[in-house]
């Protein structure tokens, strides 16, 4: 066992697995990168470096891509609807038999705490692969009564039939690795396609891990490539690729729109979730207590490092004081510390560098004058820690209102407007549109103020209602595209139309 097993008591398998010499896995098989480069990966809640792994470079892009192109002409294509269907179903099922692992390796690489990781695991990515497994039989087209060609009516036959896109780039964030590998995975294998997918280099453990299951579940060699390398060396490569068919990106705004430009030469299809910076409006009537830990949890979840963050809290000034109090003291009494420690609420940042664009952020907050009501620091020691915090402002024309900080820090401002378009005039003052919630016990209002935010998702009484089922994605500047869902099916598939006259 490592000294690192040791130290936290993680299972045998994590220490085995973290000790490995991690490579490439191209074609089903482990292979050296081609520059021999090896990256560390650190735990962000100790420092200390858990693991290395090859980083690939444009060639082993090359090679990926060429081993994904071989599998969907060859292999892949034979292979029935139903027998996805069983491999994906077996994929679920080995997600759930290596719980455990899975969550330690994710918590040292992420530093996420322990039971949101094992949420992730089993009530997100298990899930989510098993949604999909459900689709690949249930793809149709359709048939189209018309006459084509001035043929007489009966004496052809048009039907449209829906294609997998090909070869999928999947490029993916650090913030919540596994639920963000099986967001492309999924839908990509149900509908067909196969992949290569880059992980982000701060977190490619897990996806490595998840390399081993793929291969246990009996998917073919060469339909899911997964290759850890640096986003302006391997991501570009991907993305400038000829012989990709699609990019599915996760990440910031500005690396999005860089990629959009670099998919132009040829033409390649492209989905972007990107930033936000949600609302969540709470009305003078709504359930107090609920606010407070809907808020804690909207703000704090990942630390922050999270898409759909509801970072803007626009409260009712008659239940303001009140709610800011409250959520304060949640936050105050939040646990900060390693996510192996199932005590702790709230692990660390990423790396030094987030913590330090945080800090910067809440200097920021203070400088232009926004009240701090808790947290603002970060805690000495080992770790990137940073407590939450909460700052009020009466208006938005502040940095830390406008700009997504990714870290623990939440904005809050009141209002005193009764009229919904005002109120929601306020709440889409942003360059994002990606989630936002409302909170109130009168159902019109909610539904009424649900329809003027302009975000992808918005929900009531609760902030961000994820399920495999229900279609997540971004308006505005948050993206193009959704994911989850029959709708995020969609950008992996592409539609041929045949007529025959008889
Ligand atoms: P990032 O944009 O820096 O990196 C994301 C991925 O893109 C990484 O794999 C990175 O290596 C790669 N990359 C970087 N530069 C590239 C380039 N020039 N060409 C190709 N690939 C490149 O984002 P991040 O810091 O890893 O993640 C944080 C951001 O992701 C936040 O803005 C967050 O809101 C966003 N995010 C969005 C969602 C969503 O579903 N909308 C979910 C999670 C995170």
């Amino acid at each position: 066992m490592s000294a690192v097993a040791e130290a936290v008591a993680i299972a045998p398998e994590t220490s085995e697995f973290l000790a490995r010499d991690h490579k490439l896995f191209i074609n089903g098989q482990w292979v050296d990168a081609h520059s021999r480069e090896k990256h560390a990966v650190y735990d962000p809640a100790t420092e200390a470096q858990i693991a290395t792994f090859d980083i690939a470079d444009e060639t082993d892009v090359d090679m990926a891509v060429a081993a994904a192109r071989k599998a969907f002409k060859g292999e892949w294509s034979k292979i029935s609807s139903h027998e996805r269907s069983i491999m994906m179903m077996r994929l679920a099922d080995e997600i759930d038999a290596n719980l455990q692992t899975l969550a330690e390796i994710e918590v040292m690489d992420n530093g996420l705490p322990m039971a949101l990781a094992k949420y992730t695991i089993s009530g997100h990515a298990a899930n989510f692969v098993r949604y999909y497994a459900g689709w690949p039989t249930k793809i149709l087209g359709d048939t189209i009564p018309v006459s084509p060609m001035g043929v007489p009516n009966g004496e052809s036959l048009t039907y449209t039939k829906r294609e997998p896109i090909g070869v999928v780039g999947a490029i993916i964030p650090w913030n919540a690795p596994i639920a963000m590998f099986v967001l492309k995975l999924a839908p990509a294998l149900a509908a067909g396609c196969t992949m290569v997918i880059k992980p982000a280099e701060l977190t490619p453990l897990i996806a490595l891990k998840l390399c081993d299951l793929i291969k246990k579940a009996g998917i073919p060699d060469g339909v899911v490539n997964v290759i850890p390398g640096a986003g302006r060396v391997a991501g570009a490569a991907m993305a400038t690729h000829p012989d990709i068919d699609k990019i599915s990106f996760t990440g910031s705004t500005e690396v999005g729109q860089r990629i959009v430009q670099s998919c132009l030469g040829n033409l390649k299809k492209v989905t972007l979730e990107l930033g936000g910076k949600s609302p969540v409006v709470v009305f003078p009537d709504a359930d107090i207590e609920a606010v407070k830990v809907g808020a804690i949890r909207a703000a704090f979840f990942l630390q922050g490092q999270n898409c759909m963050a509801g970072t803007r809290l626009f409260v009712h000034q008659d239940v303001f004081d009140e709610v800011i109090q409250g959520v304060a003291a949640i936050a105050n009494a939040m646990k900060i510390g390693p996510g192996l420690d199932p005590n702790n609420d709230l692990g660390p940042l990423i790396s030094a560098d987030q913590r330090e664009v945080v800090m910067s952020y809440i200097q920021a907050g203070k400088d232009e004058g926004a009240e701090l009501i808790c947290g603002g620091e970060a805690l000495p020691g080992k770790g990137h820690f940073v407590q939450p915090t909460i700052f009020t402002h009466p208006h938005q024309d502040i940095k830390i209102a406008r700009e997504e900080i990714f870290g623990p820090v939440l904005f809050a401002q009141p209002f005193s407007d009764s009229d919904l378009e005002a109120i929601a005039a306020e709440a889409n003052k942003s360059i994002y549109g990606l989630s936002g919630s409302v909170w109130t016990k009168d159902i019109s209002v909610g539904l009424k103020m649900a329809s003027l935010i302009d975000s992808g998702q918005v929900s009531i009484n609760c902030h961000a209602a994820v399920d495999p089922a229900i279609p997540f994605g971004g308006n505005k500047m948050s993206g193009w595209g959704r994911e989850f869902g029959k709708e995020g099916l969609e950008p992996y598939l592409k539609t041929k139309s045949t007529t025959v006259i008889f």
